[in-house]
């Protein structure tokens, strides 16, 4: 179901592009075009990757479509469990303004789909890439899937595409920091 690799890799450029932006620690990874290099070099078969945003010098216009498009894909992740209807809006929005399109690729003997840009600008590949994955987890799985972490001091947003769909917190580390302060919050008032 969405075991294909780059339905799991869109999602992982989604989530990783909106936590880029840390609204607890107010820390932002993305405010400069050698960074916005670095995300694509380390997500390097996502938004046309090779193709569109490696293949030509990104400017500070790039940058600026992107870090709009983190917001959008920020927002998905954020309301998605709560308002599934306004998140499935900005979702076709956002794919409608990239002029998203299907197309069937052949590599290697196999076939596969993907959703790409008939743009060349960059940020509306990785557009395209991103909000696609993100609205196949809601059709396969449901909107609960997408969500921010529970850890009080962190508000990281995440993906769960276990097989249980229990996911409260974006990493272990997460996970193991809340359940010690639960632990020792009990142990303080007995
Ligand atoms: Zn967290």
């Amino acid at each position: 179901m969405l075991e294909a690799c780059h339905i799991s890799s869109g999602v992982e450029a989604a989530v990783d592009l909106a936590n880029t932006w840390k609204p607890v620690k107010g820390e932002d990874t993305l405010e400069t075009v050698e960074q916005l290099q670095e995300f694509l070099a380390d997500h390097p078969s996502v938004g046309g990757g090779s193709r569109t945003c490696a293949s030509r010098r990104l400017t500070r216009a790039d940058l600026t479509e992107v870090r709009a498009l983190r917001e959008t894909v920020r927002r998905v992740l954020e309301e998605s469990s709560i308002d599934a209807v306004a998140a499935a809006a900005l979702i076709n929005d956002g794919l409608r303004r990239s002029h998203a399109t299907p197309v069937l690729r052949h590599e290697d003997g196999r076939w596969w789909t993907e959703v790409t840009s008939d743009t060349d600008r960059c940020a509306a590949h990785l557009a395209a890439t991103t909000l696609s994955a993100l609205a196949r987890v809601i059709a396969t799985l449901g909107p609960t899937r997408l969500g921010v972490c529970a850890g009080p001091r962190c508000r990281a947003t995440y993906v769960d595409l276990s097989r249980n769909g229990s996911k409260q917190y974006c990493t272990r580390t997460c996970a193991h920091r809340a359940s010690v302060a639960a632990y020792r919050s009990r142990h303080s008032t007995s």
